[in-house]
């Protein structure tokens, strides 16, 4: 052990170590807070009593067909009721309502496609072909409770699936376009789906790529249970065609009839399920309700984005294959009737100033994307969206990953003009949306912090003992009390659900992150605690790490791992990607060791470091550590079918063996 291992080791027993302080807050303009939908009193008001308040936000932001007279039932935990006896259909509030009201001549979508083309979805016309798509999968033999797998690229067919769906109170199911054959047939046997819906294909750089073969591929071997297929025609791409199983979008719900009355479902009706990203294991299938996850969503795209439905145009760049395009694209932005963009593509098509285009023409006031876009975009270079007008912009969000206090600040000084408020939003597919995160109109934002749990919600860091941890300190982030969003159960499986989420500690959910409270009590994310190292008895976070080595001018992004050690247990191995001109550096590697060092201490100097081209990511932009650790190990690396880019770690070993 060295000498400053020996010193800090002495002082330290955390469950997780807190390495680094930030000093820069930036609190709301006076303008921006007087004019804010969520004020201060909010927390106190809600904290007092809970259930009551979300009993309230229920009664206020969703139109029940039948109105609930109970809101939390939690007499069975972990098993949660919420506004059990009352009824709702999902599709009613996020379409018919509104144009009820009066509202049918707002723009709902606004869809960009990859190539260039555009669509325009009133709230009425959005109702419409709602209405058909429900008739249509009505048609095919679709009932209530029956499960929809749903492979689609980022169309408003995806959207208008979803929610026909949710008229009819089918499940839907929805699996990344960019999964395998093998992935989607899983998915397709665990729920024992009856329908797909697909498209022939999608645009990805300019260049059409095909989803249908892999539909196809998926259900060769016989003993499944889908009897439909619809498909819709997206790129023009010849397909495969099976007689009496395949069916057009165009023929199907484009002959619908437009007719289609929207009953209630029961609040606990099952709405989706989700299958998690797959950043640790085998995924789990999530399952999500009507009623509560409705109240949840809606109230957080309000409070945390400071919706002002009239003016805003919001855009969260997600896909729906991730739960932020369920949560943030699908369902609460039309619950709350506001205006947004949904693009097909990706950033750098056709050149990196795609998305700041995109904000200019749209005149996009409220933008939600992950840390990896925003560290990418940093990379392209700060000339890029100064080309564009992004003064329409007056919130931006995170999530997905921590946010590194550099990308935090980049994001408010570039995109945001040095005004709008940034925030951070922690959540899981298994919350079913935003628990914590600053309040735009009041909270004092940290760069890389998400700060405050959202009213309502009773968020914890505690040590191994299950004890809350002191101010500045680090541990593991649990939740107290039950919330409306939260997961009902894993499709299937309650034992797996219970020794997954309520078993490590007693009475309090068990999210799986590690987390620290800084000395004003403002919670700071941490990493995976299946991610954390263990340094000569220090309990160390990937995080803090990461964010000190991306605050070097020389580093695009870097992932963290611990490799087994002899003398220390486990060190530090970093992986980083440079900037072009850092490339060349050959004293590289002992700059990084020192800027970490100065950063954040020596305990968590790497030992070592290796430049690499790319980091592993799942779809939704999350660096795959597990397969990291298996290098830095030197294993083979394992699974990695559900990464973005199944060639990158070849890239990595090839980069490493020249
Ligand atoms: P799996 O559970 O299969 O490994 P996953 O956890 O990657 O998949 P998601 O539910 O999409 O799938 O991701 C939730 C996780 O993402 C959180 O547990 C957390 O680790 C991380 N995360 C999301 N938002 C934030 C944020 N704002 N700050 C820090 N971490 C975040
Ligand atoms: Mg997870």
């Amino acid at each position: 052990m060295s000498e400053d291992t020996t010193k800090a080791a002495e002082t330290s027993g955390d469950a997780l170590e807190n390495l680094s302080t930030e000093n820069r807050q930036f609190p709301p303009s006076a303008e921006f807070a007087a004019n804010a939908v969520v004020k201060l009193g909010e927390y106190e008001a809600a904290n007092a009593d809970r259930p009551a308040f979300w009993g309230k936000q229920a009664r206020e932001l969703l139109s029940w067909s039948k109105p609930f007279t109970k809101t939390l039932d939690w007499t069975n935990p972990p098993f949660a009721t919420w506004f059990e006896d009352g009824e709702i259909n999902a599709a009613y509030n996020a379409l018919d309502r509104h144009v009820e009201a009066g509202n049918g001549e707002r723009v709902a979508i606004y869809f960009e496609g990859e190539p260039g083309d555009t669509r325009t979805y009133t709230y009425a016309q959005l109702t419409d072909e709602v209405k058909k798509a429900a008739n249509a999968f009505e048609a095919l033999g679709l009932a209530k409770g029956d499960r929809v797998a749903v492979y689609l690229p980022m169309i408003p067919e995806a959207v208008i699936t979803l929610l026909a769906c949710a008229r009819i109170g089918a499940i839907h199911s929805v699996v990344f376009g960019g999964f395998s054959a093998d992935a989607l047939r899983s998915r397709i046997d665990d729920a024992e789906a009856k329908l797909v819906v697909t498209a022939d294909g999608t645009f990805r750089r300019g260049k059409p790529s095909a989803l249908k073969p892999a539909v196809d591929e998926a259900l060769t071997a016989p003993g499944h249970s889908v009897e439909n297929v619809v498909v819709v025609r997206r790129n023009g791409q010849d397909v495969n065609w099976v007689q009496g199983r395949d069916k057009w979008w165009d023929d199907t719900v484009g002959a619908a009839s437009t007719e289609h009355a929207a009953v209630g479902h029961a609040a606990e009706h099952p709405l989706f399920i989700l299958y998690t990203s797959g950043t640790t294991g085998k995924p789990k299938g999530i399952l999500h309700t009507t009623g509560g996850y409705l109240t949840q969503t809606a109230y957080t795209h309000k409070a945390v984005f400071d919706l002002h439905p009239e003016t805003d145009v919001f855009w969260c760049t997600a896909d729906v294959g991730w739960v932020t395009g369920h949560s943030y694209v699908t369902y609460a932005p039309l619950i709350n009737g506001a205006t947004q963009v949904i693009y097909e593509g990706t950033p750098d098509s056709p050149h990196q100033g795609r998305f700041w285009e995109i904000v200019q023409k749209y005149k996009v006031s409220i933008l939600y994307t992950a840390p990896t876009a925003i560290r990418t975009f940093m990379k392209w270079g700060e000339d890029i969206p100064a080309k564009y007008d992004l003064s329409s912009i007056r919130v931006l969000g995170s999530v997905g990953e921590p946010i590194n206090p550099e990308a935090w600040m980049w994001y408010r000084r570039v995109i945001g003009g040095d005004l709008a408020p940034v925030v951070d939003t922690w959540w899981q597919t298994e919350t079913g949306a935003i628990m914590i995160a600053p309040l735009p109109g009041v909270t004092s934002a940290k760069p890389g912090s998400a700060q405050t749990p959202l009213p309502g919600i009773a968020v914890d860091v505690v040590d191994e003992l299950g004890t809350p941890v002191p101010d500045g300190h680090g541990g593991y982030l649990v939740i107290r009390e039950p919330w409306p969003a939260m997961l009902r159960g894993i499709w299937g499986d309650n034992d797996r659900y219970k020794d997954t989420y309520w078993s490590r500690f007693d009475d309090m959910y068990f999210a799986g992150d590690g987390a620290k409270k800084d000395e004003d009590g403002d919670v700071w994310l941490l990493g995976r605690v299946d991610d954390v190292m263990n340094v000569s008895g220090h309990r160390l976070s990937t995080t803090e790490i990461e964010s000190a080595l991306v605050s070097h001018p020389s580093v695009a992004e870097a992932a963290v791992v611990g490799a087994a050690d002899e003398t220390t247990g486990q060190a530090v191995v970093a992986f980083v990607i440079l900037r072009g001109s850092a490339v060349e550096d050959a004293d590289i590697v002992t700059t990084l060791r020192n800027h970490v060092g100065k950063e954040i201490g020596p305990i968590a100097k790497p030992k070592t470091i290796l430049v690499v081209p790319e980091l592993p990511k799942t779809r939704s932009g999350k660096i795959t550590r597990r397969l990291l650790k298996d290098i830095a190990e030197g294993r083979e690396a394992g699974d990695s079918s559900t990464l973005a880019d199944n060639t990158v770690m070849n890239q990595i070993s090839a980069s490493l063996k020249a």
